[in-house]
């Protein structure tokens, strides 16, 4: 991968959000959403972002949007800090990223016409005359398989995957080159899905799109991912390409999700390593590996000193004290 352009590089990226305290003499807490995550983005490629529900992974993605201020690290677009854009450049990079959300009915306005929904972005963002709009419009509701008198209906008259087949029209009408898709089909039908994922891989092919895709789904992940990034208490505990990941996961946890999914073919039985207990609090994340009070493998270290991610091969990075590579880290 080091050959590829690096679209998006994030360092030590951390995201607390305040809790409000109970009383005056309630110690100040936060909750520690995404905590020092070190990734980068290569061009062209989609990213898959899983882990279990709390986990930070929508956090993850609008900390990158710059819809929510780090509270530490730093995110750099194609060798820029995103931190200090003002103005104009703030606009450019906000028609380069877009984001596709996982309820396409809450996410477009119900009282608005298809061709409302799809302009209104291109009004804002792009110099086009009114006929030019439209033709775009029919143009965009082509690309994502539905036909061109879709824009004079409303939200309510499309089901859920025609829906999010609008809801990534509107995220293509400013012609980004970086999309967030945060569970985009999660709330679909498992037979629609396979179609919108396929959808969402020609448009990148079409538009060489960058995608982060974001989902608690494994499955879901594998199908559409290049790579893939496990988090888990919003800090990555294993990152690699689709296949090493899947078929030769290192870390407890990465064994763990993937020993959840359900195996098709019955006759092959799995090793259930499957997951102990509750996900702790992000406001109170365990002391040394986060994973270790929930890991099968743990040792005495674990609770003492935090892994970090390493290189194991050339394909896969691990934050596993299983792995020699490891050394202890005094930073808690
Ligand atoms: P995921 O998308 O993986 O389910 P989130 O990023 O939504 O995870 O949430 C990560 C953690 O941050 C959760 O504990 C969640 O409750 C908390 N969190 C998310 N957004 C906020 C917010 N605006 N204020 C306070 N806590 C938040
Ligand atoms: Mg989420």
């Amino acid at each position: 991968m080091s050959n590829k352009e690096v679209l998006l590089q994030i360092k030590q990226l951390k995201t607390y959000f305040p809790v409000k305290r109970k009383s005056i003499r309630e110690q100040r807490k936060v909750v520690k959403a995404v905590d020092d995550i070190t990734v980068e983005i290569y061009r062209g490629e989609t990213l898959g972002i899983v882990g279990e529900s709390g986990s930070g992974k929508s956090t993850f993605g609008r900390t990158i949007l710059k819809l929510i201020e780090p509270t530490d690290g730093e995110i750099l677009y194609k060798g820029h800090p995103i931190q200090n854009l003002k103005g104009k450049a703030l606009q450019q990079f906000r028609n380069q990223m877009q984001m596709v959300f996982q309820d396409p009915y809450a996410s477009l306005n119900p009282r608005m016409k298809i061709r409302t929904i799809l302009e209104e972005p291109m009004s804002l963002q792009l110099d086009l005359t009114k006929e030019q709009r439209k033709e775009k419009v029919k143009e965009l509701l082509n690309k994502v398989g539905l036909s061109e008198d879709a824009m004079h209906k409303y939200p309510h008259e499309f089901s859920g995957g025609q829906r999010q087949r609008i809801g990534i029209a509107r995220a293509l009408a400013v012609n980004p080159e970086f999309i967030i898709a945060d569970e985009p089909v999660s709330a679909l039908d498992v037979s629609v899905q396979s179609q919108v994922l396929n959808l969402m891989k020609d448009l990148q092919d079409e538009f060489q799109l960058t995608y982060l895709f974001i989902s608690h789904d494994l499955s879901v992940v594998k199908h559409i991912s290049d790579r893939v990034a496990v988090l888990y208490l919003g800090r990555v505990v294993e990152i690699g390409t689709k296949k090493e990941l899947y078929e030769q996961p290192l870390h407890p946890y990465t064994q763990a999700l993937l020993s959840a999914i359900p195996v098709v073919n019955f006759d092959v039985p799995r090793e259930a390593t499957s997951l102990q207990g509750e996900l702790p609090s992000p406001m109170d994340p365990p002391v040394g590996c986060v994973f270790h009070t929930r890991c099968p493998f743990v040792m005495e270290k674990c609770g003492k000193s935090r892994p970090t991610l390493e290189q194991m091969n050339p394909k896969q990075q691990v934050a596993c004290f299983l792995y020699g590579k490891n050394t202890e880290n005094s930073d808690l």
